[in-house]
């Protein structure tokens, strides 16, 4: 082997590892600038293992931070537009403890979710008012 070719093998070998140990710490560097971001805005770390999905491969239609922490998240209410932050938090509990799959998304704002939760009971009582009077007509004819 020329003397030539080892100095380029020897040069390529440095290269190399340089490569490596730069590569390392730029993770490093990414992880540590994860970390810092989430304890500064206390964002809420996510737990895979309790969310479910109905999808096999759960993407979150939501920005998180690197796919381990829930972001305060700003939307548009769908029924009066009002702007409302979603909180890393609240997505948490959401997710992991109310049991909201992964797809399930805030849409409303707080005052329009307690709206729409009382016109939903409000439909299901007069439903079943509904059926209950069906049902003691029916006992008459028979
Ligand atoms: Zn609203």
């Amino acid at each position: 082997m020329s003397s030539n070719k080892k100095k380029r093998e020897l040069i390529s070998g440095q290269k190399e590892r340089k490569r490596q140990r730069k590569r390392a710490a730029d993770q490093l560097a990414e992880e540590r600038s994860i970390r810092q971001k989430a304890a500064a805005k206390r964002l809420a770390p996510i737990d895979r293992s309790k969310i479910t999905s109905r999808s096999c491969m759960p993407t979150s239609p939501i920005p998180t931070l690197a796919g381990r922490y829930y972001l305060n998240w700003r939307f548009k209410c769908i029924d009066c537009g009002k702007s409302e932050i979603w909180t890393s938090r609240q997505q948490k509990w959401w997710h992991e403890e109310a049991g909201g799959a992964w797809e399930q998304i805030a849409v409303r704002c707080r005052d329009c979710r307690q709206k729409e939760k009382a016109r939903k009971e409000l439909a299901r009582r007069v439903h079943l008012e509904g059926l209950e009077r069906k049902r003691k007509e029916q006992g008459r004819k028979d």
